[in-house]
């Protein structure tokens, strides 16, 4: 069976990854988490004091950064390795969430991310959430999906992820900082965050996790047939 490039983009916190991943285990396809790639990127340049205003600094340090995922059978999912450390958990802390959107505003960048992206690919049978991955790093991508949700709902959903594992945030800094990078991603001057005009919009304001996976699948086996026959 062919195997395509199916792409998911839309705003921060619309449950892209967990749509992505879901696809990706159930069509035996690579799931690859764009967002983790720019988190680690920061991650860097805040551990080492990069000061990512001036592109020979940023183009020094990204040159020393080796990002990669691995498989953790544990948890079931691929992991963010930044220089051969998993930082998979650490990234997802609102520190890092504070900065992200302004790094992955460089082009020197996403110039680096982008590349390893679309190597990673290659032979397709792939699954990758992100901003820019229908419009940018796959415009050629057989199933483009952009997801959106209602912002009250997506404040929520996000706040109870970032509660559990810190029970002093608040749903304002939630909110303050979904606005900020939503704001930032999609006025930005190198690939913002757009639709791409072949995707297929996926409202899930009112669908359960089930429904909305339901969906995808159907539009998945329809790409695969039609770019098989
Ligand atoms: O998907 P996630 O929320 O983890 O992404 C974190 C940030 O990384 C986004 O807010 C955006 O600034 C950036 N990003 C991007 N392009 C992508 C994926 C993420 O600019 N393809």
């Amino acid at each position: 069976m062919k195997k395509i490039i199916i792409t998911i983009d839309g705003w921060s916190s619309c449950g892209k990854s967990t749509l992505a991943k879901q696809l990706a285990k159930a069509l035996n396809y690579i799931y690859v988490d764009s967002g983790a790639m720019y988190r680690a990127i920061t991650l860097y340049f805040l551990r080492n004091h990069v000061d990512w205003t001036q592109a020979d600094d940023v183009i020094y340090a990204l040159d020393d950064i080796a990002l990669e995922f691995n498989y953790n059978h544990k948890s079931e999912q691929s992991e963010i390795y930044l220089n051969g450390e998993n930082v998979e958990y650490v990234i997802r802390d609102l520190v890092i969430a504070e900065k992200v959107s302004d790094v992955a505003a460089i082009k020197e960048v996403r110039e680096y991310a982008v590349a390893q992206q679309q190597r990673m690919g290659r032979n397709r049978g792939i699954v990758m959430d992100g901003r820019d991955i229908g419009t940018v790093v796959f415009p050629d991508a057989e199933l483009k999906i952009f997801m959106t949700a209602d912002n009250t709902v997506r404040i929520e959903r996000r706040f109870q992820e970032l509660f559990d594992k810190n029970p002093n945030i608040t749903i304002e800094e939630v909110r303050n900082n979904l606005e900020m990078r939503d704001y930032i991603d999609s006025h930005r001057e190198v690939s913002p965050l757009k639709r791409a005009e072949d995707a297929i919009v996926l409202d899930n304001t009112n669908l359960t996790e089930k429904e909305q996976f339901e969906t995808a699948m159907q539009w998945a086996h329809k790409h695969i047939e039609q770019y098989a026959s």
